[in-house]
């Protein structure tokens, strides 16, 4: 791996924040990106300018949402608008994982992330800047391809020329999506085990989504 991970400045503060950084924020944000780089890289057997970008937008989260981040609990849902290096950028630099469930894939095939608190229900949908892709090159004249810029650009960029971010409101209710742990039920067609709430009800009936007509896949008969 190689890369421009040793810079550890802390970076710099979002706009419209009337300025309020908590203390647990600011010291979130001495926390050396160099290390989030590393982490995210180490997954991936390489450094890419997707990571980067998924990371930095995690690390913007936690100021957006005045929370620390990584997160060592649940409290912080985040929603990635696609897979891939990005993603994995932001579960590193949040600590979010499908497996935790405290990520979400909402395939829109963007590099977006919406970060929630699920405590209040705060959310900002980070995406990159239109510009980003643009001016990294300002940010790292040393590249030797347009790849490499946004690689090292990406790093070394202000918050605000790097990314947007915008408050809002989730369609589907917070609580919704975390459903009630423990909660099961059994789908009446094909007898399988549904959890989180995922179920249908069709006709007085409890179905699975599949059952129910939506499912994703058809199933090869013979
Ligand atoms: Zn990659
Ligand atoms: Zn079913």
């Amino acid at each position: 791996m190689r890369a421009d991970v040793t810079d550890s400045r802390p970076l710099d503060s979002p706009t419209g924040q009337d300025g309020a950084q908590t203390a647990t924020a600011s010291a979130y944000m001495t926390q050396s990106l160099a290390a989030l780089l590393e982490a995210s890289a180490a997954l991936h057997r390489h450094l890419c300018p997707r990571q980067v970008l998924g990371i930095r937008m995690g690390m913007w989260a936690a100021e957006l949402l005045a929370l620390p981040l990584p997160q060592t609990d649940k409290r912080v849902l985040a929603i990635v608008e696609s897979d891939g290096c990005f993603s994995t950028g932001v579960s590193v630099a949040m600590n979010c994982w499908v497996g935790r469930r405290t990520l979400r894939v909402e395939d829109f095939g963007k590099a977006a992330l919406t970060a929630i608190d699920t405590v209040n229900g705060c959310a900002w949908r980070i995406a990159p800047h239109p510009h980003a892709r643009s001016q990294a090159a300002l940010y790292a004249p040393e590249a030797t391809s347009r790849w490499e810029s946004m690689l090292l650009g990406y790093q070394r960029m202000p918050t605000s020329e790097l990314l947007t971010a915008q408050p809002v409101r989730l369609n589907t209710p917070v609580a919704d999506l975390i459903s009630i742990p423990g909660h099961r039920v059994t789908c009446a067609v094909c007898g399988e085990e549904v959890l989180n709430e995922r179920e249908m009800l069709c006709d007085g009936r409890v179905l699975c989504r599949a059952c129910a007509g939506a499912a994703y896949y058809t199933v090869i008969s013979g």
